[in-house]
């Protein structure tokens, strides 16, 4: 136990995770603390990170960013879902998209609704009643519209920093350039003292946050809090990225797209498209993989594609003496699902509320390392999930992922669906049943029955209710403006010279 006061921070990184760190303390409990970023250019950042989900619209309320400044800043575009491509079966389409389906009632969810009018052989697609999938489509957006889209961004990751530290810098955030050379810590607790950079300038602090990416400088190499590996449920680690010229308007969505080793991205930003092909190593060479890869990218790169390796799992502990995890030195689950920005917000949001102004306890620890772990498990089983349920048997890594045995937690679910079209959610769970729902059923999991509710309802009674609520949809979905309209209008920003300055730098397991 530790019974400094909190005064001064330090961060170590100023990637997404450090800088949006020093952005939420500093706007929040700038007036209580010191901040102090220490970055080095000549590591950079990983560069990579541009696709979001709806939770950063209310973090960044928080930090009191403004939208159309930070879309022209970041060259971002909206996103209404991710499209999925061959996931199930080989030329399969489903989407996840962002909002509801449907209309839910107190005995249950819209799905049992819909399936029962899909054993009677009408009620068409299930993503004809997502407002969002169906705008989607049609590659419509606004945001001022009623009823309002639930929405996300894709952003230029290098930009956002940059952004971020704008904001930061401006509220009174220290920034320190420089290459951590050492780590003090006190001989008797083992508790951070000090970080000593190159240039030998020590930046000292009471509480350090770990932003320094997959290295973990602090968490793993200093305090050893070791890793808990998740390769076998989510085998890919690695992935190449570029950016390419735009070949078309913006899509207001991601596109996973399946391939033989795993699967490629494929994300619009105003200026240029984000592009990265996700597979293992052990069913993929490097070379074939690259090879695969540049065959389908659209544009023009705009530079050669860039190694990343990674692997899947969590740091045992995100919150040891005096330092935290945030970011990839804290576990990374694949990005499938656009998952790591929202974790590092979340995370943030959790500092802020459990924060230890009056010296670290154990059990603001416990509670902080008990809810990071919960939360990070919930998506990894979300995200295996898409692996676990492919009907794909056309290549050894496709064979793998369908035969492999899934955490119990996500076999409960995967078998509670199969036997009864339910979903169990817990309250503070990030994924929603609609989205377990769209997945499942996107990747044909039909379950064997359903809840009666549907058959409360006479047919004719049931085939007006689901007219009424596609008709809704699609009298929405026309109103709205195309997406590429919408930003040209609302958020443009100036053209990029993309290889200039996106080049991203060097990144390491
Ligand atoms: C292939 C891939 C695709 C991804 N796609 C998405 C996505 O679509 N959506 C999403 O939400 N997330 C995605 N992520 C995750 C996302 O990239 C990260 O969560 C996000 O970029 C935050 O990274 P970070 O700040 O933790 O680390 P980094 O960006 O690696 O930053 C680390 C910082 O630490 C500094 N540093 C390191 N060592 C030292 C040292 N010795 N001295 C001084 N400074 C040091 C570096 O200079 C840098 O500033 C993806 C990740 C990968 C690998």
């Amino acid at each position: 136990m530790n019974n400094n006061q909190v005064k001064k921070v330090v961060i170590a990184g100023g990637g997404t995770a450090g800088w949006l760190a020093a952005a939420a303390l500093s706007k929040q409990l700038g007036s209580l603390l010191e901040i102090e970023l220490v970055e080095s250019d000549a590591i950079g950042t990983v560069g990579v990170g541009e696709s979001t989900i709806p939770t950063i619209c209310s973090f960044h309320a928080l930090l009191g960013i403004d939208e159309a400044e930070f879309m022209r800043a970041t060259q971002a575009t909206f996103k209404l879902g991710i499209e999925f491509a061959n996931w199930g079966r080989d030329g399969d389409r489903y989407v996840h998209g962002f909002g509801h389906l449907g209309k839910a009632n107190w005995m249950g969810e819209f799905h049992q609704f819909w399936l029962h009018a899909r054993s009677l052989g009408f009620g068409g697609e299930l993503g004809d009643y997502c407002l969002e999938t169906q705008a989607l489509n049609s590659r419509k957006f606004a945001t001022s519209e009623k009823p309002m889209l639930n929405y996300a961004y894709h952003l230029d990751a290098t930009r956002y920093a940059q952004y971020l530290r704008g904001h930061c810098e401006a509220r009174g955030v220290v920034r320190s350039e420089g290459k951590i050379r050492e780590v003090r810590t006190n001989a008797a607790d083992g508790f951070i003292e000090s970080l000593v950079l190159e240039c030998g300038k020590q930046v000292r602090g009471d509480l350090f946050i770990d932003c320094t990416g997959f290295r973990a400088l602090l968490m793993e190499e200093i305090l050893q809090c070791g890793f808990e590996d998740w390769n076998q449920w989510l085998p890919t680690d690695r992935a190449y990225a570029v950016q390419s010229e735009l070949a078309g308007p913006a899509r207001p969505n991601t596109r996973a797209i399946a391939r033989s080793a795993g699967w490629r991205w494929q994300i619009p930003l105003q200026s240029r498209m984000g592009n990265g092909m996700v597979f293992c190593g052990d069913y993929q060479s490097d070379d074939e993989a690259l090879a695969q890869f540049l065959a389908e990218i659209d544009g023009e790169p705009l530079f050669d594609p860039r190694l990343i390796r990674y692997r899947a799992g969590r740091r045992k502990k995100a919150w040891e003496k005096n330092c935290i995890a945030l970011g990839l030195s804290s576990g990374f689950v694949e990005p499938l699902e656009s998952t790591s920005i929202h974790l590092i917000m979340i995370g943030i949001t959790r500092l802020m509320q459990l924060f230890p102004f009056d010296g670290i306890v154990p059990s603001l620890q416990q509670r902080f390392n008990q809810q990071s772990r919960d939360e990070l498990e919930k998506v990894r089983d979300f995200v295996v999930l898409h692996y676990k349920l492919t009907e794909r048997e056309d290549s050894e890594f496709w064979r793998y992922c369908k035969h492999m045995s899934v955490p119990d937690s996500l076999a409960e679910r995967i078998a509670l669906f199969r036997e009864s079209a339910q979903v169990h959610r817990n309250a503070d769970e990030l994924f929603r049943t609609d989205s377990w729902v769209q997945v499942m059923l996107g990747q044909h999991l039909y379950p064997q029955t359903y809840h009666p509710m549907g058959r409360l309802m006479s047919e004719p009674q049931l085939r007006q209710a689901l007219a009424g609520l596609q008709g809704n949809i699609r009298n929405a979905v026309a109103r709205l403006p195309e997406h590429q309209v919408f930003i040209d209008r609302y958020c443009k920003a100036a053209p990029a010279n993309n290889t200039a300055m996106n080049k991203p730098e060097t990144a390491a397991l």
